[in-house]
């Protein structure tokens, strides 16, 4: 398994306050060290065009191998690494990681060829000065082509850094990098900044596929979002298909692409090999 190991140094956020600032402050020492020690690791969940139901991509989850614990999901440590800064190095790695992993796969398996990995960055990365000559630097020392990343951003990420923002965006999609809004509708779901900012992609939360069927408000924004998208020349992927009665959902919609777990939940990297090797070699 790959290891991670910072060279750099970490932000603390003094005076936050806490429920129980003992336990937090012990789990922050040991997520540091687990970064240290190379406890961190991704997966990768494919995703899909929805009426192939062929992999196009794959997005990179990150999983923390807690020695005592076992493996951690993000939604147990993601909230302790922003606090404390730690978000910053532990993204960074991730990123890198992804990369390398996805060239790897282009190289020696015939039907990752055409792949593209989808990596989640934090609003904090995005703030560094540097942010771009660190992508840079990632996508040289890995030698991945830029057309085959694209990069998840939360809403917050548009909102929070504004101005500046758009500038640094336009530049990663300079490079050939593609951007996508990821858990789209769940934060400010304000419509009308997305014209502002250059993204190819919405990725709509999961939360619109849930019971959806039963309820209509919720069917009706997901047709307006789609709509929306189409419009201005946007990417759609579906989250968090379940069901067989979630794709026909996302089929009506005329969504092109998905990812959940009726396709397949995330997977290590041995399991998505096989996923791939599997596969039907692309044409
Ligand atoms: P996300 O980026 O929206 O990723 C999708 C999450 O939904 C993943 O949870 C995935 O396992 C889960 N999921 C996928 N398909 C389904 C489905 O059909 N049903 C349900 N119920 N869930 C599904 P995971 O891996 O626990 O990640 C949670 C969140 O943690 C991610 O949400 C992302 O916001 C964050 N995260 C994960 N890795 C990283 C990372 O490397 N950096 C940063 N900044 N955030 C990360
Ligand atoms: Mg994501
Ligand atoms: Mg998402
Ligand atoms: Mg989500």
């Amino acid at each position: 398994e790959a290891k991670c190991h910072f060279g750099e140094r970490y932000r603390i956020f003094a005076g936050e306050l806490t429920t129980s600032p003992e336990d937090t402050l012990h789990l922050e020492m040991s997520l540091k060290q687990a970064i240290e020690k190379g406890e961190m690791y991704l997966e990768y969940q494919p995703m899909v065009l929805v009426r192939m139901q062929e992999i196009i991509g794959v997005e990179s989850l990150v999983r923390w191998q807690h020695p005592e614990q076992g493996s951690l999901s993000p939604g147990q440590f993601i909230n302790i690494a922003e606090r404390t800064g730690l978000i910053i190095p532990l993204g960074w790695w991730v990123l890198e990681e992804s990369c390398r992993q996805l060239k790897e796969w282009q190289e020696t398996i015939p039907q990752a060829q055409n792949l593209f990995v989808s990596v989640n960055m934090s609003s904090q990365q995005f703030a560094q000065p540097d942010v771009l000559d660190r992508i840079k630097a990632i996508l040289q020392r890995t030698r991945l082509s830029p057309q085959s990343l694209k990069i998840e951003m939360t809403e917050s990420v548009l909102i929070n850094n504004s101005e500046s923002i758009i500038e640094i965006l336009a530049a990663i999609r300079d490079l050939g990098i593609r951007l996508s809004v990821d858990d789209f509708g769940t934060g400010y779901s304000s419509l009308s900044y997305l014209h502002r900012f250059p993204v190819d992609t919405l990725k709509i939360d999961r939360s619109f596929l849930e019971n959806a069927d039963s309820d209509y408000e919720k069917l009706e924004i997901l047709q307006s979002v789609v709509r929306l998208a189409w419009n201005l020349g946007l990417e759609v992927v579906a989250e968090g298909i379940e069901t067989p009665k979630h794709l026909a959902q996302v089929q009506a919609l005329r969504c092109e692409s998905g990812q959940g777990f009726l396709f397949s939940r995330p997977l290590n990297k041995t399991a998505m090999e096989a996923i791939l090797q599997s596969q039907a070699t692309a044409s």
